[in-house]
């Protein structure tokens, strides 16, 4: 059984995916690996209407950054291909004739002004209008249950409009079962009678996903909790066409960091994170959006925090590579209720991983910086640096403002610590240590260290005497790694050079 484990993700390309959407393709592709499966890829754009034409590219490329690439879809192994909708436009057309044919399925020709005038008599009475066993065959709907077979080839033959409806069965209590929420009944009269294809030529979403799924073979459908209340159509769809149905599982959602409801792009712009994992331009508005990515979270780290929005491990643990995440990913401990977001959360998981990660590759991803500012030291000294600051740093993007120091004297200096630290005598005692300084001959953070603090001793002056101005001189304000690994580093003379500058600016 292990190996038949076949899962989609399926987003409709209109806009760039939440990242609601990337743990929903997170969770599929933890589930796959898991079971030794196959994680696909599909396309759902059958709704013209709202195609956005860059939004495919921004899917894979956001599956490719978070490192969860798909086993089969656009371009990829395509064994059941096509895997964009718009392209198996050919394949719907027949499948709903055939429930047609079967009985499962009607024509409906009411116009929409028709339906309109239906759907404000109804909220006139202060009732809601829906299509279905109630009212289909009473004569004030215009569709093939009720008219003869000769009225039907006529009208569609003239070019009347038309939709295709799914015949809900009348009087059931449907069982279902999903492997997150468990046990679910519904009363089949409360459902309407959906359009499963459409007067466009084109299947709606219902009808192409449960066709697809089926040719597919695909095994376990896991997807986000907004599809919860189509399950009951598409288990009754799998019955209409005497397929098995796959398994459902459905994710809670991502829910606001502050009060109630789904986590939204409003959301992000308001308390400052993106909701996106890449930056993304709206091409019609001009509207950039920020990414995890360009925001300088690592790929890992937030692919960690994400399978943490709405699973848990049960144990303490919460650093997971993505080897662990598959190994103990299990939908049992998918949580039903919704995942608040948590934006320091967020940073924290990026800072874990900060600590983590090897130098030399925060060293690669810190030299386009220090190029671009034109102050680029040869490898070994940057990667000294960086492990000197990493400790302090959340995003790679701190580390200029952590750093900087290293690599050019400071600007200006913090005007309310030189006013407390700089003071009369300073500069005359800052003079002498420069004197000092420049007479050390080993100039390692060990040996500066002993000496300077055994001149300071001898001379009998309190050590933030000297320690502060020093850093002062040095950083520019009062922080920093230890001090006397910043002068090991800038070297003797431009440790005497600094403390020169500082005397004649402070
Ligand atoms: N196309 C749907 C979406 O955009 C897919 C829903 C499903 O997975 O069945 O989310």
């Amino acid at each position: 059984m292990e190996s038949n484990v076949r899962v989609r993700f399926a987003p409709s390309p209109t806009g760039p995916l939440h990242i609601g959407g990337v743990r929903t393709a997170l969770y599929n592709y933890l589930f796959a690996k898991k079971h030794n499966g196959t994680f696909i890829l599909r396309i759902e754009d059958t709704d013209q209407s709202r195609y956005v034409a860059n939004a495919e590219n921004y899917i894979t490329e956001a599956l490719e950054w978070c490192n969860i690439p798909f086993d089969e879809g656009p371009g990829k192994n395509e064994k059941f291909g096509p895997y964009r909708q718009s392209e198996r436009k050919n394949i719907y057309k027949e499948y709903a004739d055939l429930l047609i044919k079967t009985g499962w399925a009607y024509y409906a020709f009411d116009t929409s002004e028709q339906l309109d005038a239906h759907r404000k008599g109804h909220e006139a009475e202060g009732k809601t209008f829906i299509y279905n066993w109630h009212n289909r065959e009473k004569g004030r709907l215009v569709n093939s249950l009720i008219l003869t077979n000769e009225e039907i080839q006529n009208r569609i033959n003239a070019g009347d409009n038309y939709v295709i409806r799914f015949k809900t069965p009348q009087d059931e209590i449907l069982r279902m079962e999903d492997e997150i929420r468990g046990k679910i009944t519904i009363d089949t009269n409360t459902l309407d009678d959906k359009i499963l294809f459409k007067g466009d030529g084109m299947p709606t979403y219902h009808l192409a996903n449960i066709v697809d799924d089926h040719l597919m073979e695909i095994s376990h459908v896991i997807r986000g909790e907004e599809w919860l209340p189509s399950m009951p159509l598409h288990i009754l769809l799998y019955r209409a066409f005497g397929w098995s149905a796959p398994k459902f599982a459905h994710l809670p959602l991502i829910l606001k960091p502050v009060g109630k409801g789904k986590l939204s792009k409003r959301d992000g712009d308001k308390l400052g994170f993106p909701v996106f994992p890449l930056e993304y331009k709206n091409e019609a508005s001009g509207d950039v959006s920020r990414g995890y990515k360009e925001d300088g979270y690592f790929a890992d780290g937030f692919i960690n925090m994400l399978a943490f929005l709405g699973w848990n491990p049960g144990t303490e643990q919460e650093i997971f590579s993505l080897q662990e995440l598959i190994k103990d990913f299990d939908l049992s401990r998918v949580s039903k209720s919704g995942a608040k977001f948590n934006p320091d959360k967020a940073c924290w998981f990026n800072q874990q991983y900060m600590q983590s990660k090897d130098n030399v590759e925060l060293t690669d991803l810190y030299t386009p910086v220090l190029k671009e500012k034109g102050v680029l030291k040869d490898q070994e000294y940057v990667l000294k640096v960086v492990s000197f600051i990493k400790e302090r740093a959340v995003f790679v993007t701190d580390f200029w403002e952590l750093s900087s120091f290293f690599f050019e004297a400071p600007i200006e200096f913090d005007v309310k610590a030189s006013k407390k630290n700089w003071k009369e005598g300073t500069s005359e005692l800052m003079t002498a240590v420069a004197l000092f300084i420049s007479n050390i001959e080993d100039f390692s953070s060990e040996n500066t260290e002993k000496e300077i603090k055994e001149w300071i001793t001898n001379k009998e002056i309190g050590f933030g005497k000297v320690m502060q101005p020093l850093r002062l001189s040095l950083v520019g304000k009062l922080a920093g790694p230890h001090l006397f690994d910043i002068i090991a580093m800038i070297g003797k003379k431009e440790t005497v050079k600094r403390i020169e500058n500082a005397i004649n600016k402070l």
